[in-house]
């Protein structure tokens, strides 16, 4: 941390009661935000069109990027170009490959006893049923736990269902819990003897639009076709079964898998000053899913970051590398951030951190920097406060890509995106442009920039870039 960069000061209690003094006297030194600090927040915060330009540009120009298809190849090129063209250095692709799953023609369908249509979508890595479908009876579970302790039996030959109550929280919370018949859902059903799996959509709205997701078949669970129902769609099931009588579905999830994808890393950096400092890591990621164009998952994301570090960029040239990571393949299970922490995992980092939840507003902040770095984490705070952000000392790291380069000890940290509306759009077709708030993109923009500021080790203003390679 460059100390010129810390302006803390200390109350002078000259004028207070011997009393109120000694009380003065034990409260830490406050913290101000730093006057150049501010200024680069408060440009970003007013007029910050590169993160608009950037998640128009790419929704538009590329639309959905599925992990490892030519689509993420196509984002690829435009993110080389763009990174390029806003004059960032080393700006590169580092290949991986992985397995690639691909959706086609899905349906689903009540044959008996109130035939009609529902609205479905496969789960990543879904087996698949062929083209001609499957047809089974309905085995109702309200949780992923009661389909645990059912007896085989009460499952065997038959369309497991899943319901659960997730609802709107700010912090996502519900997430972790809920996604549960998503996550595991599958892979019990299948190994108690069942044909197929639909889940109520992990989601928050009630439009018929299905939530994708991955999910992963283990402990030696045959592959069987998994989806996810709408949410009124899943309430309309419910509601059917509540009659009493056997319910069959016809389920068609078809879908391919193999191996040896090719999928990447796009990294560009704002050299340092210090070539030898600790990077400050930021990013997000590059891939979506296939139902939207992926605006708030996640090309937000990398809009948001980029966006902050080319204002860092335009003040000058930082004492820290600023190295900026779209991530490939983060959906279908955080590829592109195990590649990257097995590349760069044993480099110094000063934080790391990501931007992976939509683009509402940022309420609150947290950082290991509170244990190791204090006086740091105290300027964040000062910095960030002006924006309406908290900060929350009890915080964890958050984020796939990122996560592996923690592990491999980069200190982290964590802006909390408001997630009361984004389980309405999240893995659907609506994660589209028209979702984005350009005030609330702004303010995510002007936070980043605050964080990256405090943390460059001071801008030199007017020092060269180097030249580009
Ligand atoms: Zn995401």
């Amino acid at each position: 941390m460059d100390r010129t960069l810390l302006t803390a000061f200390l109350i002078t209690a000259a004028a207070a009661p011997a009393a109120a003094q000694q009380t003065v006297a034990t409260l830490p030194p406050p913290v101000i935000e730093d006057p150049r600090v501010a200024a680069l927040r408060d440009d970003a915060l007013a007029n910050d069109h590169y993160a608009w330009d950037i998640v128009e540009g790419l929704t538009t120009e590329v639309g959905q990027r599925l992990a490892a298809t030519e689509a993420e190849a196509r984002a690829r090129d435009w993110a080389m170009k763009r990174l390029t063209a806003m004059g960032f250095a080393n700006v590169h692709v580092e290949p991986f490959t992985m397995p690639v799953w691909t959706r086609g023609p899905e349906s689903a369908e009540i044959i008996a006893p109130f035939p009609q249509k529902l609205t479905v979508a496969a789960l990543g890595y879904s087996g698949s049923t062929g083209p001609g479908g499957i047809t089974g009876q309905i085995a109702y579970f309200p949780s992923v736990d009661a389909l645990r302790t059912a007896p085989d039996a009460a499952v065997r030959g038959k369309i497991v269902f899943i319901d659960h109550n997730m609802q709107p929280a700010q912090d996502g919370s519900g997430y972790g819990q809920f996604g549960a018949p998503r996550r595991q859902g599958p892979t019990i059903a299948s190994l108690k003897g069942a044909i197929g799996i639909v889940i109520r959509s992990i989601g928050t709205d009630h439009h018929r639009n299905p939530h994708t997701g991955v999910q992963y078949f283990t402990d030696g669970a045959t592959p069987i076709p998994a989806g996810a129902l709408s949410v009124p769609d899943a309430e309309q099931l419910i509601r059917i079964l509540k009659r009493g009588r056997p319910v069959t579905m016809r389920l068609t999830l078809v879908s391919e898998k193999h191996d040896g994808g090719q999928s990447g890393n796009v990294i560009a950096e704002v050299p340092g000053r210090d070539p030898k400092a600790p990077i400050l890591l930021v990013g997000g990621h590059l891939d979506s899913w296939d139902l939207g164009t992926g605006a708030i998952d996640d090309a937000s994301g990398v809009a948001i970051t980029t966006a902050a570090a080319r204002h860092i960029m335009d003040a000058g040239r930082p004492m820290r590398t600023i190295r900026i990571v779209w991530f490939g393949a983060e959906e279908p299970g955080g590829f592109g951030g195990n590649a990257y922490a097995k590349a760069h995992g044993s480099e110094s980092y000063a934080i790391a951190g990501e931007s992976d939840f939509g683009a509402d507003r940022i309420w609150r902040f947290s950082s290991q920097l509170m244990k190791s770095d204090p006086a740091a984490y105290a300027q964040l705070a000062a910095s960030l406060a002006p924006l309406g952000i908290t900060k929350n000392d009890k915080g964890d790291a958050d984020g796939t890509d990122v996560e592996p380069t923690i592990k491999a000890g980069a200190p982290w940290v964590s802006l909390n995106q408001d997630g009361t509306r984004y389980f309405d759009f999240h893995h659907t077709p609506d994660d589209t442009l028209d979702k984005i708030d350009p005030v609330q993109l702004r303010q995510n923009v002007a936070a980043w920039t605050a964080v990256l500021a405090t943390l460059s080790g001071g801008i030199e203003s007017g020092a060269k870039q180097p030249k580009r390679r």
